[in-house]
């Protein structure tokens, strides 16, 4: 494996989208109060300290002091904690881990920042590859006629979902989300989320651990759509729940949140992607919103 080459294309901190930070929030500051991001490369997505669960108490003495949080996309697993004094390997071969090299210079040269541009996404050309392993070929697309949706580059924290896990979600989706949920507050109405954005190697884990369960691809695509295919990718997409209400299921409908949903959603440019008898032919989600996206 080549050395990394330090310098060279890094660009120097301080250059780079200067213009997307907001004039409250001086670049000398920005460590502490800079927004949480998830800087996200093809297999490896780099967490922000202090939102990941510790596994083991070797876990939780890294986690509490780590910056920086490598964590491999397809099962999750934490590979290394940037702490103070470097970078501590999590896994044996860390050297070795597939696209560790892209990890560690988005480390070098992005953090605390999205690194230019913000809203960059990454390329969709191993996609295929994942899709083949599947069994899945262009058909899927043809038959299904969704589109192929790229993960961001970097997402922005969006508070925390129903779980208590780190919520992700673009920048735009995220701020729309938190103003969305404060004004359902206002009129009495709790908001919580179930889920936003979603990984493609993440969804691939999906496929794999019901396969190995025993499920047909065919069964799985039934419930899930195939890697690089959900909206979810793209961290617009957003389900939403009220407390007291199981996630995910139709009989949300039934409840005050959504009807102040569809009442006010479209204002914070929210859209249900899945009404009944949609163009897509996806059974009715009403739980699922998409930032950005148009009425349906
Ligand atoms: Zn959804």
């Amino acid at each position: 494996m080549a050395p990394r080459a330090l310098g060279g294309r890094a660009p120097a901190r301080g250059t780079g989208p200067a213009i997307d930070r907001p004039a409250a929030m001086p670049q000398a500051t920005a460590m502490r109060t800079a927004p949480r991001l998830l800087l996200n490369t093809p297999d490896i997505e780099l967490w922000p300290g202090g939102l990941l669960r510790a596994r083991s108490n070797h876990d939780a003495r890294l986690l509490s002091r780590a910056r920086t949080v490598l964590r491999r996309k397809r099962d999750g697993r934490y590979l290394a904690a940037l702490l103070p004094e470097g970078l501590m390997p999590m896994v044996e071969r860390l050297a070795r881990e597939p696209g560790i090299d892209a990890a560690l210079q988005r480390l070098e040269t992005a953090l605390p920042r999205c690194g230019p541009p913000a809203e960059t996404q990454l390329p969709l050309d191993r996609l295929d590859e994942r899709l083949q392993r599947l069994g899945l070929d262009h058909h899927y697309a043809a038959d299904s006629g969704l589109p192929r949706v790229a993960e961001p580059a970097c997402l922005h924290f969006a508070g925390l979902d129903r779980y208590r896990r780190a919520l992700w979600l673009t920048r735009g989706a995220a701020r729309a989300w938190h103003n969305l949920r404060a004004a359902a507050a206002a009129d009495g109405i709790a908001l919580d989320a179930i889920s936003g954005y979603r990984s493609h190697d993440y969804q691939l884990g999906i496929f794999e651990r019901k396969l190995a369960r025993g499920q047909r691809v065919a069964e799985i695509l039934s419930v899930n759509a195939a890697p690089g295919y959900s909206e979810h990718h793209g961290g617009n997409a957003l389900d939403i729940g009220t407390p007291g209400e199981p996630p995910a299921e139709e009989s949300f409908e039934r409840t005050a949140a959504f009807a102040w949903l569809q009442a006010h959603a479209g204002g914070f440019g929210f859209h249900m992607s899945y009404p009944r008898g949609n163009p897509h032919g996806i059974v009715y989600e009403p739980w699922h919103w998409r930032f950005g996206g148009t009425p349906a």
